[in-house]
């Protein structure tokens, strides 16, 4: 039972059936129409299982009501031997047929109601719960109903007047109803209520994680106009978009505010977050305080590295260069006689580089950030994690490829002390609002939903695996003007070592078929430095094909690639697919993504489907959470997100959006929960040691 998560009474009420039947709507046998879909309950008088010709086993039973008997049969599913005992009671859907002059029904589905020895008691509506490991359906039934008789009334933990404006039954009557509904249409406000209670739990954690945030934390205030944005701004090659206006706006009202912020930067591939979070990066700066950036490879490290300080060189902020054995430790912002500029670094496991000089040791690197004269710095998470100290940390923008949940993100911010730094995670999916309320709750949201005027969208086609050849052909004649591709190799489960020796054969391979053209390979067991090469390489033009592994999926900004070929594309996640293609097309010269592939399943097929149909990430992410289900987005990690078992997050948006406003409301006037003891109480016993703390004033 402990697997299925039924530990206690309270679980046992709260495993709400899969489904009812309505025996108001069941057919008597006798009365069974011929064709039509039908639904009837009897008592299992017989049950036998033969074989038949080439292998095929026949399962056959004889149900009756009392009205008649019926015949029905099952092909190739012996399992329902086991299913089917005599003396049972069984509910059957499906259709019946005339065969031989027998009326028989053909592979039902079939619900198991109760065991040889128990009476079905329950009512006009049947309420047909989920097995649970090693119990019947029966004694579930039974235990629910025997533990609602010894436990009414339930206490209702929400105040009455939260219920009232929410329209919101009763947590007892809910209970009772949602088990043992007097019809089928008392089961809804029922659902509602207990789907409520979910989403009201969850939110009143992430109102809770940001109020403690709030309260306990000192924040900096930063001053976001000044001469480093301005002249950023001056410099900058193009005009922000609206989107990007707005954006920068919010973001800029949260770094002047006293609280430290939490805010989470959306926007669709190409929407140029990248410059959004340069511009706060300076704010911060200017105000007198470092910035880091962290993202989660060497090589998008490595990447944001080379771009930001493309763009300060842009926009005249580079720092003069030092030649060998200056010192480090001079003051970083206004030099002398020049202008502002900024100092900025790279800082992974394996690399340190500056822009300030050729050549910088990590130790160099390390002292500098900790003496505060680095201003701004990028790197891998190592970078906050292995013990780099910063001087002055005013603003950390994260990069982020994984969702991390509330709790985790809290976890890892609650250390140090004196001002807290601003925090900006950009996220590289775009996600359904319905997750970002969620796994992002206790974040404030900006969005970039345009993107930079005069893309083409990428078109997007879907080839059979031995039409490769035309996929080929698009590569060479996009190369023969000038334009560059990616290949991304086939995704091998499990292994990167695996992943990364059929990539070196794709190469192979792909160099022949290619035989004039320069092709370049990028896998995840190459050193940072190979890497490195690689990727200059084919920024610089010297490569024209880039044979990779999904390494390329995070962030990698070559404007001249044109192409993009993904093999065996329905391996592939939806969000990744998106990723990848938003590699292409990021110039003016417009993009074509293929789309190799045979899918052998038919979410595979859907998958490519939705990608030649759209190029909206939002739209994509909300059929990739359809496709996979919640359960597999939020996974075992996602600490507090355990306690959905009712509420879909996708049918029952509205919902959500209501139990967060009034949780929110709810931890606005009263944040340690005093006032709402029961409530308080509730949220520890189901939301564990997660939120225990939180509620500590
Ligand atoms: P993201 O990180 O959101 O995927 P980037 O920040 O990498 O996108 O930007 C994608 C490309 O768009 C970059 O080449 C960038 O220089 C360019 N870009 C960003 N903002 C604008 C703009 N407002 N106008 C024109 N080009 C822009
Ligand atoms: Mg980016």
């Amino acid at each position: 039972m402990r697997e299925a998560g039924v530990a206690s009474v309270a679980d046992l009420l709260l495993h709400a059936p899969r489904r009812y039947i309505d025996r108001s709507r069941v057919e008597p046998i006798a009365l069974i129409p011929l064709g039509e879909e039908v639904t009837v309950i009897g008592t299992v008088r017989s049950v036998s299982t033969r074989r038949a010709r080439r292998n095929m086993t026949i399962v056959e039973a004889r149900v009756s009501d009392g009205t008649d008997v019926l015949k029905v049969v099952w092909f190739n599913q012996a399992f329902r031997s086991r299913q089917l005992v005599e003396g049972a009671e069984v509910a059957l859907s499906g259709v019946v047929e005339s065969f031989r002059g027998t009326r028989q029904m053909k592979a039902p589905d079939l619900d198991v109601l109760s065991g040889t020895s128990e009476s079905l008691t329950t009512g006009r509506v049947v309420p047909v719960h989920s097995n649970v490991k090693g119990v019947g359906i029966g004694w579930i039934r039974r235990g629910v109903h025997n533990a609602l008789l010894r436990s009414q009334p339930i206490p209702d933990p929400l105040p009455a007047d939260l219920r009232r404006r929410q329209d919101l039954l009763d947590r007892d009557s809910a209970i009772a109803d949602i088990h043992f509904p007097e019809s089928i249409d008392r089961t809804k406000p029922a659902r509602r209520r207990l789907v409520f209670d979910e989403l009201f739990r969850l939110s009143l954690a992430l109102a809770s994680v940001r109020a403690d945030r709030e309260r306990n934390a000192e924040g900096i205030r930063h001053q976001p106009d000044g001469a480093l944005v301005d002249a950023f701004r001056a410099g900058l090659p193009y005009e922000l978009t609206d989107a990007q206006e707005r954006v920068v706006a919010e973001i800029f009202r949260d770094l002047e505010g006293p609280l430290p912020a939490n805010r989470l930067l959306q926007g669709e591939v190409g929407s140029g977050k990248t410059v959004v979070a340069v511009l706060s990066l300076l704010a911060a700066v200017q105000s007198g305080h470092q910035g880091a950036v962290m993202a989660p490879t060497e090589v998008l490290s490595t990447q944001h590295y080379l771009g930001i300080r493309r763009l300060l060189e842009g926009a005249g902020l580079a720092p003069e260069q030092e030649g060998e054995g200056a010192a480090l430790g001079m003051e970083s912002l206004f030099g002398a006689d020049r202008g502002p500029s900024i100092r900025m670094a790279l800082l992974t496991g394996s690399q340190a580089a500056a822009n300030w000089t050729a050549e910088v040791t990590r130790g160099e690197l390390v002292k500098a950030i900790s003496a505060g004269t680095v201003d701004i710095v990028v790197g891998t998470h190592a970078l906050i994690q292995e013990g780099v100290a910063f001087g002055d940390l005013g603003l950390a923008v994260v990069d982020e490829q994984h969702r991390f949940g509330a709790m985790q993100r809290q976890a890892l911010k609650s250390k140090g002390s004196g001002p807290e730094p601003d925090l900006l995670i950009m996220t590289a999916t775009p996600i359904p609002r319905t997750l970002s309320m969620t796994l992002y709750g206790d974040l404030s949201v900006s969005m970039i939903d345009e993107l930079p005027p005069g893309r083409t969208p990428v078109r997007t086609v879907a080839m059979a695996r031995d039409r490769e050849m035309g996929a080929w052909d698009v590569v060479r004649s996009e190369v023969g003007k000038g334009r560059q591709a990616f290949v991304v190799c086939p995704l091998v489960e499990d292994s990167e070592k695996i992943e990364a020796a059929s990539a070196t054969g794709e190469h192979v391979r792909l160099s022949e078929v290619f035989d004039d053209v320069r092709v370049g390979l990028l896998h995840g067991q190459m050193s940072a430095t190979e890497k490195d090469a690689v990727m200059s390489a084919f920024r610089l033009g010297d490569l024209d094909v880039l044979v990779a592994t999904t390494v390329i999926e995070v962030g990698i900004d070559v404007p001249n690639a044109t192409v993009m070929v993904i093999e065996d594309a329905d391996r592939f996640g939806l969000s990744q697919l998106h990723q990848m293609r938003g590699r292409v097309g990021r110039g003016t010269g417009g993009g074509i993504c293929i789309l190799l592939a045979d899918p052998s399943t038919a979410d595979g097929e859907e998958r490519i489907a939705a990608m030649v149909e759209t190029n909206d990430g939002f739209r994509l992410a909300e059929i990739d959470l359809a496709l996979r289900g919640q359960g597999t987005v939020f996974g075992e990690r996602q600490s507090g997100m355990g306690d959905l078992r009712l509420a879909d997050l996708i049918r029952d948006f509205d919902i959500l959006v209501a139990a967060r406003d009034e949780a929110f409301r709810l931890v606005g006037s009263d944040p340690h929960l005093s006032d709402h003891p029961e409530l308080r109480e509730e949220m520890a016993a189901f939301m564990g040691e997660d939120v225990r703390w939180l509620f500590v004033s």
